[in-house]
């Protein structure tokens, strides 16, 4: 077990990184980042930062030098790298988990060939694959890259097989998949735990709704049957346990019209659906990512209350700052920031978590107060 005192590394200095550097030192770690950014949200609250690249030799030196136990906030740092950190320090997730999360053909491979759902999907590397890939999903389909695409980056709706072609272009044509679009009555994600010794432990899965492929809000509990939260939360654990994952992982499921889980995607790390735990459960996901990282137990959550979490993106600063008294005058909300300076739209800057006596109630604060919060432009 790595004890309070100890020094934990994080590579990446985004908002994850940001929430487990504030839960570590809440705990009495010390915390050291690696983030190429001078302004990094996470730097700006660690004990030190190395501001590198992540493949820096002398910075990944340093990190495995001065830190007890290492983890990333971020999936695209180079599995390279993570690969040479692990020959000379305890890096947690595996290296293999991160890799496979960082490439959509190489995750979508695995979960098919574990027999977890998935929508439909065919590899497309070149024109080739491409067409053959159109000749087996009709569309409505979607382009996605195989790397480094989030938040809605790197995906093209595809509603004709033209649209396909012209988005392989737009793409210039790097690995990507063709999945078929799925008609979805909601989506759900799990957030779990699993420690060395095996053990997982699941938080109450969310209900997530997207805008424009942005996560808008988050609502606990899931307004689902409790057979689907009990399939969604059996389906988080078996995709964990083959992969014989250690640390937090985020699974994104799908839930058809028909009512069927497939697996979306899974994160390696804290989840932005998992934002609500901070606030309304008896330990968040940061805590337990530390907990896995250091061997110690981890904890049982409960939640608390009904939650509904939406992110402040920096649309919201179109008009000037935001109403910021809007948020703090309701009972039952709370304000979480990222100490970014530069509000694009889109990017995510904060994001509020609502407590209400029931999760309807809860979302309709927090859209509700988020509306409330944008002043109109100028
Ligand atoms: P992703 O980056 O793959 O998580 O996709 C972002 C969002 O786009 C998802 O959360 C869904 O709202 C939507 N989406 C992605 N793939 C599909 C699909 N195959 N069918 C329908 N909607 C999808």
């Amino acid at each position: 077990m790595i004890l309070p005192g100890a020094t934990v590394g994080v590579l990446g200095g985004g908002q994850l990184g940001r929430m487990f550097t504030l839960q570590a030192r809440t705990m009495g770690y010390r915390v050291v980042v690696l983030d190429p950014d001078p302004q990094s949200p996470a730097g700006a609250v660690a004990d030190r930062q190395l501001r590198a690249p992540y493949e820096d030799e002398a910075a990944l030196a340093e990190m495995s030098r001065s830190c007890d136990a290492i983890t990333t906030e971020f999936e695209n740092v180079p599995a390279e790298a993570l690969e040479r950190l692990s020959r000379s320090a305890i890096i947690r997730p595996p290296v293999t988990a991160v890799a496979t999360a960082q490439d959509r053909i190489a995750e979508k491979t695995f979960f098919r060939q574990h027999g977890f759902p998935t929508p439909e999907f065919h590899p497309v590397r070149n024109r080739k694959e491409l067409d053959q890939a159109l000749a087996a999903i009709s569309p409505p389909a979607l382009l996605k890259t195989s790397r480094l695409g989030y938040d809605g980056k790197g995906q093209a709706l595809v509603n004709a097989e033209a649209d396909a072609v012209s988005a392989f272009e737009k793409f210039k044509g790097v690995p990507c998949v063709l999945e078929r679009r799925v008609e979805l009555k909601s989506e759900l994600s799990v957030i779990l735990a699993r420690g060395e010794d095996g053990e997982i432990v699941t938080f109450p899965p969310a209900e997530n709704r997207h805008q424009q492929g942005i996560l808008e809000t988050s609502v606990v509990p899931a307004r689902v049957s409790d057979a689907l939260t009990r399939d969604a939360r059996e389906l988080a654990t078996a995709v964990a346990e083959a992969m014989a994952y250690i640390g937090v992982l985020g699974v994104e499921l799908f839930v058809t019209a028909g009512e069927q889980l497939l697996v979306n995607e899974m994160a390696p790390r804290p989840h932005n659906s998992g934002h609500y735990t901070i606030d309304a459960c008896s330990t968040d996901q940061f805590e337990q990512q530390l907990r896995a990282l250091c061997g110690l137990p981890l904890a049982q959550p409960w939640l608390l209350s009904p939650v509904a979490m939406i992110n402040l993106l920096g649309d919201l600063w179109q008009g000037g700052e935001p109403r910021w008294e809007e948020a703090l005058r309701r009972p039952g909300v709370r304000l979480h920031l990222y100490g970014k300076a530069e509000p694009r739209p889109g990017r995510k800057m904060g994001h509020l978590n609502c407590l209400a006596p029931d999760p309807s109630r809860a979302l309709a604060l927090a859209l509700e107060t988020r509306d409330a919060l944008a002043k109109p432009p100028t």
